[in-house]
């Protein structure tokens, strides 16, 4: 299929109105509150839970009244109450290699005016993987990554961060009795669009870890969303203080993105490294909960030209992972506008990657998925600022 990268699709009617709260991404303790309090007796609680959960989750029900199992009086007082709504899709790119970046828009809650992030879909033979967001805009400022130069951050919700899912799931038909959309690529034969998750969208998973580690719980549900333990991945920069935890508490995979070997080149590419250094970080690694040579961590490394990619340091990376179950993803750069890094040039890349392979690691070199339509690693930044900016330089002509 020869897609052409398509250019946003800005919807009109897409203004969120502040409404009634919506039930997508809640949690079984949160259904349960909710129920309670609309006076459903404690006997019946986790039976009414467990229909609404397959209604959400399983079936991706849009409305109330596709809820057959439940009674006509409930679901009306549900209906009255609360909404299925989820995330608006402000817009949706497909790139030629059927990537797709989803500008979503969440509802405002309390004060807050309301969020955008990007999520991205990338779809291969064997597996389709929907990279997710944990922060509107991201605080760690690393110095090669386009997402961190965006001002606004907050936390994302539970709800927010589960609602990503299920709006993927829904653009992508991947919901029961639903039609896969006929432009853009899909896994082949009986695979699932969507089989893995990973939180390496915009933002710190840790510095939001009560919300990413309850979003992990409700993706995880096999009555539900049911993408397995195994299949999500949670990527830090290093918040060390939060790993342990993480194993503890989420049972996810774990990520580092590592991209340098000396503390000195590290503090001027990921500067959370001069409050946790490598050391710190590694021995964090070390004793990651569950880690096995089943499921190793993955260590991101970003290849860049001339400040990173030498043999002796991908020695050095050797060295340092020793003991540790891991494999080593090895990211070609993906250029931004302004950005002064270059990425690696091929030859350094396979050089750098037959090292780690003989020491016994795997290390796959990270195919650059939708660059086109600026939906790579590193690449994500909310479409809108830039509608904006443009919005302001046509307003001062
Ligand atoms: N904050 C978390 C989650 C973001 S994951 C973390 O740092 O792990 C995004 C991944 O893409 C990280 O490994 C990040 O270092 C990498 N990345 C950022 N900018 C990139 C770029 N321009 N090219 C390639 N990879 C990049």
């Amino acid at each position: 299929m020869n897609l052409q990268p398509s250019s946003p699709v800005l919807r009109p009617d897409c203004d969120v109105k502040p409404g009634l709260a919506s039930l997508v991404g809640a949690t079984r303790a949160e259904l349960a509150a909710i129920l309670r309090g609309r006076g459903i007796a404690e006997s019946e609680i986790r039976m009414r839970v467990g229909q609404l959960w397959h209604w959400i989750y399983f079936q991706g029900a849009t409305g109330f009244d596709q809820m057959l199992n439940i009674g006509k009086a409930l679901r009306s007082e549900l209906a009255a109450h609360y909404s299925l709504a989820r995330p608006e899709v402000v817009a949706e790119q497909v790139s030629q290699d059927g990537t797709r970046k989803w500008l979503l828009r969440f509802a405002p809650i309390g004060q807050d005016k309301g969020a955008e992030i990007e999520c991205v879909y990338i779809p291969e033979s064997d597996r389709g993987t929907l990279c997710i967001s944990s922060q509107v805009g991201c605080t760690l400022t690393c110095a090669f990554c386009h997402t961190g130069t965006q001002r606004l951050v907050r936390n994302l919700s539970t709800a927010e961060i589960v609602g990503q899912l299920v709006v993927a799931r829904e653009r992508l038909g991947d919901f029961p009795g639903r039609i896969a959309p006929t432009d853009g690529l899909l896994p082949s034969g009986d695979t699932r669009p969507i089989t893995n998750v990973v939180f390496m969208g915009m933002g710190e998973p840790l510095f939001n870890f009560e919300n990413v580690r309850d979003a992990v719980g409700v993706l995880a549900d096999g009555e539900g969303l049911s993408i397995s333990k195994r299949r999500i991945t949670v990527s830090t920069a290093g918040v060390v203080p939060q790993i342990a935890a993480l194993g503890r508490e989420a049972g996810s995979m774990l990520a580092i993105s590592l991209h340098a070997v000396r503390d000195d080149l590290r503090d001027t590419l990921v500067p959370l490294n001069k409050k946790y250094p490598l050391k710190d970080l590694l021995a964090a690694c070390r004793a990651y909960p569950g880690a096995s040579n089943a499921r190793r961590i993955t260590f991101e490394y970003v290849m860049l030209k001339g400040v990173n990619d030498s043999p002796a340091e991908a020695r050095e990376l050797v060295r340092l992972l020793k003991g540790i179950p891991a494999k080593i993803n090895l990211i070609p750069f993906n250029p931004w506008p302004g950005t002064e890094f270059e990425c690696s040039d091929w030859d350094k890349i396979e050089a750098f990657s037959e090292i780690v392979f003989n020491a016994g690691y795997a290390s796959p070199v990270r195919t650059p998925r939708g660059r086109d339509i600026l939906a790579a690693c590193g690449q994500l930044k909310s479409e809108t600022e830039k509608l904006r900016a443009r919005a302001r330089l046509a307003a001062e002509a």
